[in-house]
């Protein structure tokens, strides 16, 4: 027998053992046996032969009878109704003779067997990530189980436990000698010595109680239900339930939840916010809470590296790879950090408390700290404000479940010459610390301490600042701390960074300029705005209360906003700004922007912003006025379309500019019916719901008006001709042909045939080759007209045509603009030829209020202008090529990809929960949506089923961006959700 394979292999039983206990004893009768871990006890899982399975605990010999049935005693009590909300608990099986525990003699030795109910799922270790609603709900039950266990009975002997988290120190000391890391070595011992400090301070106010002590992520199951999330859905194993402090139940799963975490603290935060809502963290424990997560940790990786050593057991061992990461992370976390983010999410008060006023003092007196923007004219100065997004890092990875670090700790001052920087207070070159330095070996981050009369010292971090001083040395206020020299920036100017902290500790770990914004609270009482240390006004943070933050948008929409009027995703980003594809949040993360094609030549554009604030800087009217931008763009506008649509009405909206389509339409022909393509959607307005069927035919839709004809969408996908057909469009076009004829025949011939040149809401569909050119001929054979709304595509997003209808080859008799010809300012036209425009000439005047106004007009030139000028169409295309190929590839590996499709930069990713059915997957296209937004992705659902993910991102989207729309699409199709 291998005493090294697991550490329970020196008792184990056989399967036939195991299965004749069962049979004997329980009257159960086991098929398979399948072995679990066990740090002690021998856990197996029995196949029984009614189809069901149990869990075989078997404990090594000498095992105390009364410890197991008070055990069972917990169980029971965690097991009542309604304790641990849906979570459940092992049930434990009765043998033949009504007892919960089986004594057994075999081999010579005693041993006690339990039964316990198999619970499916799959543990917490078995996840690939864990969300932080998940987490929030580990947090709860945990909480749950505290309370279930109020006045439960004391163990029957009080057993000291190695695992106590209590016993830290001593555990750690125990084995540390088999460590031989230095690197690792100190961070044990940091992490104990915080252990040593926070329970010299607070342990003997901590509140006892009996529990579970055991929510490791082995033992917790989680569910995934028919909302596609994963839930907690049962906790097993009971056997190391002790009485210790109440908070070794959250330490536990603190502990754990921190493991593979990059970020261990908003996992951590999470797992507490969700145990405050069960149940109050009191002052003292959330005080001990960080440390002794930590010091847990610490111990499970001493306890294994010693047992490796000692006699080479591997159970414990290889979860390590996991462990020790996770340990030098959180050594290098400031614990008074770690405090105050926990007790925000806690619930607890964060303190907030401003810097000592008397000791500000401008520090940079050479520079003029008002102009803000180093772009402004004249500026000669740059300040960076404590805790606000650095934007101005430009574009950058981030994302919501992995929180990336955005907010910017400290002040930074940037200039175009050096300037000299001087002490706020008096100070002390903090000793041992000079780390980079310049060429000529002058050190460049300068750690000063303030003592101050009354008060805890301060201590303040000049990163960028040449100091002539050694550690140790002293400087009054008002003295030369150093010069910022240009030479440091590695741009030609000056730049310093200073931040303030509470600490020694934590200002010698705020190696980082960047903070996550999840952190912001914390970071703000451990570490204060040091705006007026350098001579600027200091601009705290708002209270929560006063914050316009996502929650608050959101609660507020409610209130003001229909119902129907929703909003994207489930956890709403706050937008602040955009620049290019990019978009940024109020936290300051940034989120690749695949959807807004309305914002074509990228968001914030300068051109077009500073077209726009020229034009209202000097005249605004409306088009009964004569200026020349509107007969400027009305030239330019018509020049881009074939030769005969040369007369423009200018709107303000997609919807507005169908309307007034349909309107010519019907007076110029004296019709009333209209043909419309199935699935399409062609605005908000009254009419155009009607003939929409895309609103119509959806959720609280009331049919098409009685004009309205639908005629069958051309679907390669999902239709009767699909890809590859070469006689599809004719086939699909034979339909327009029959409405034509049959409305003919009832006497009411259509006035239009309306027809986005390729679909958007209907879920990015393409029309077959032929299908427009023998539609439009059917249509005008009927005597109608052909209308092409292009308020999608237009513009040169197809790539190899600037507008979409070109590729089916027709020249409509209408065609519709709007989305992106203003790049998000409101505009919109319609063209038509000089003989409609004139036959609509009835008389009637036509007048639009802010159609055509000179700030429109401006807009729409500077939006042609950058289309031109940065080859937009071109780059369409080739982008646009370039991804079609990287989702085919996807689609190779992913079977909920039912289709790709695209043209040029027009986009779509149809889901399907099987390739046969073609059953949509609407839920999961919801939710990857909203995985791909935490990871800083924006995509979002369309179609009728809302099933295709719509991708058609504004124009300057860079290969690059491909990458990373692709691969985090990968990322989020290869999870366990
Ligand atoms: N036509 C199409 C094809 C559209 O997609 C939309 C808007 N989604 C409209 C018209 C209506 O445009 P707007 O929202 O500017 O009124």
């Amino acid at each position: 027998m291998s005493v090294v394979s697991t550490g329970q292999a020196r008792f184990e039983w056989s399967s036939e053992t195991i299965i004749e206990v069962l049979r004997g004893r329980y009257g159960l009768r086991g098929l398979s046996v399948t072995a679990l871990g066990g740090e002690l006890d021998q856990n197996s899982a029995v196949s029984l032969e009614d189809g069901s399975s149990v869990v075989v605990k078997v404990s090594p010999p000498g095992a105390d009878l009364s410890h197991i049935r008070w055990q069972h005693e917990l169980i029971n009590l965690a097991g009542r109704p309604d304790v641990l909300g849906d979570v459940q608990v092992p049930t434990v099986r009765a043998t033949l003779d009504g007892d919960t525990v089986a004594e057994i003699d075999h081999d010579g030795s005693t041993r006690a067997v339990t039964v316990q109910s198999w619970l499916d799922g799959k543990t917490l270790s078995e996840l690939s990530a864990h969300s932080s609603s998940l987490l929030e709900e580990l947090g709860v039950t945990a909480a749950r189980m505290v309370r279930a266990f109020d006045g439960a009975p004391m163990p029957p002997h009080s057993t000291s436990h190695d695992w106590d988290p209590l016993r830290a120190p001593e555990l750690v000391a125990d084995g540390i000698a088999s460590v031989s890391d230095p690197v690792k070595l100190d961070e044990v011992g940091r992490i104990i010595s915080w252990f040593d400090r926070a329970m010299a301070l607070h342990g003997a106010s901590l509140p006892f109680s009996v529990v579970h002590h055991d929510f490791n992520d082995f033992n917790i199951l989680a569910r995934q239900d028919p909302d596609g999330r994963h839930h907690i859905h049962a906790v097993l194993d009971f056997a190391d339930a002790l009485h210790t402090a109440r908070i070794s139940e959250l330490t536990v799963a603190v502990a754990y939840a921190m493991l593979r975490e990059v970020d261990p603290l908003t996992a951590a935060a999470a797992v507490v916010r969700g145990y405050a809502t069960e149940l109050e963290i009191t002052e003292a424990e959330i005080a001990v809470l960080f440390p002794l997560a930590a010091a847990r940790l610490c111990v499970n990786v001493v306890t294994w590296t010693r047992r490796n050593v000692e006699d080479g057991t591997v159970y414990g061992f290889e979860r390590m790879r996991h462990t020790w990461p996770t340990v030098s992370r959180l050594a290098a976390t400031p614990p008074e950090l770690a405090e105050a983010v926990l007790r925000g999410a806690a619930g607890l008060p964060v303190a907030r408390e401003a810097l000592p006023a008397d000791g500000a003092r401008c520090v940079v007196p050479d520079l003029d700290p008002s102009p803000l923007d180093a772009s402004a004219e004249g500026g000669q100065a740059w300040f960076g404000r404590h805790l606000e997004p650095d934007q101005r890092a430009g574009v950058r990875r981030s994302t919501v479940t992995g929180q990336s670090a955005t907010l910017r700790l400290g002040v930074a001052i940037e200039a175009t010459q050096p300037f000299a920087v001087h002490a706020p207070f008096d100070a002390v070159i903090e000793s041992g610390f000079a780390s980079s330095t310049t060429s000529s070996g002058t050190p460049t981050v300068v750690l000063l301490r303030h003592d101050r009369p009354e008060g805890n010292p301060l201590w303040s971090r000049w990163t960028g600042v040449a100091t002539p001083y050694a550690p140790g040395q002293s400087i009054a206020a008002g003295e030369l701390i150093g010069r910022a020299v240009p030479e440091l920036s590695g741009v030609g100017h000056s730049t310093i960074h200073v931040s303030v902290h509470r600490s020694l500790e934590t200002a010698s770990q705020a190696t980082q300029v960047l903070v996550r914004p999840s952190e912001a609270d914390a970071w703000e009482s451990v570490s204060p705005d040091p705006a007026e240390f350098v001579g600027l006004p200091a601009a705290r943070r708002p209270e929560p209360s006063g914050r316009w933050d996502a929650e608050r948008v959101v609660a507020t929409r409610d209130v003001h906003f229909a119902r129907s009027q929703r909003s994207y995703y489930q956890r709403a980003m706050n937008l602040v700004g955009g620049q290019g594809a990019w978009l940024y949040d109020d936290l300051g993360r940034s989120y690749l922007d695949a959807i807004n094609n309305v914002s074509h030549v990228g968001h914030a554009n300068p051109r077009v912003v500073a077209a726009a604030a020229a034009q209202m800087g000097r005249l605004n009217t409306n088009s009964r006025f004569v200026y020349p931008g509107i007969a400027q763009y009305a030239e330019r506008l018509t020049s881009l379309l074939p030769d005969g649509l040369e007369v423009a009405f200018l709107t303000c909206s997609g919807s507005e500019a169908n309307d007034l389509a349909i309107r010519i339409a019907r007076q110029v022909t004296g019709r009333r019916d209209v043909l419309v393509v199935d699935g399409a959607y062609h605005g908000s307005t009254a009419v155009m719901t009607g003939l929409s069927p895309n609103r119509y035919k959806g959720p609280g839709g009331t049919g098409p008006d009685p004009t309205t004809h639908e005629v069958v969408q051309p679907n390669g996908y999902r239709g009767l001709h699909p890809y590859g057909d070469p006689a599809a469009g004719s086939a699909y076009a034979a339909d327009v042909r029959r409405q034509v004829d049959r409305l003919t025949s009832l006497g009411k011939p259509p006035a239009a045939f309306i027809a986005e040149s390729a679909m958007g809401a209907a879920g990015s569909i393409f029309y077959p080759d032929g299908y427009l050119t023998e539609a439009y001929a059917a249509m005008r054979a009927g005597g109608g007209l052909c209308i092409a709304d292009e308020v999608q595509v237009g513009f040169g997003r197809f790539g190899d045509v600037f507008w979409a209808f070109e590729s089916q080859g027709v020249v409509p008799d209408i065609v519709t603009v709007g989305k992106p010809i203003g790049n998000g300012h409101p505009m919109a036209a319609v063209v038509t030829t000089r003989e409609i425009a004139d036959a609509f000439d009835s008389g009637m005047r036509y007048f639009n209020t802010f159609g055509g106004n000179p700030v429109s007009c401006a807009i729409g030139t500077a939006v042609l202008d950058e289309i031109v000028d940065q080859g937009l169409q071109q780059h369409a295309a080739e982008t646009g090529r370039h991804f079609k190929a990287a989702l085919d590839e996807l689609a190779l590996r992913h079977e909920l990809i039912g289709d790709v499709r695209g043209h040029g930069m027009y986009l779509g990713v149809e889901l399907v929960r099987d390739r046969q059915t073609k059953q949509p997957a609407t839920e999961e296209a919801l939710l990857v949506s909203e995985f791909m937004k935490d990871e800083g992705v924006i995509v979002y659902p369309t179609g009728l089923d809302n099933n295709n993910l719509k991708i058609k991102p504004p124009l300057p989207f860079t290969p690059a961006d491909v990458e990373i729309f692709v691969s985090t699409l990968d990322e989020v199709l290869s999870r366990d959700w």
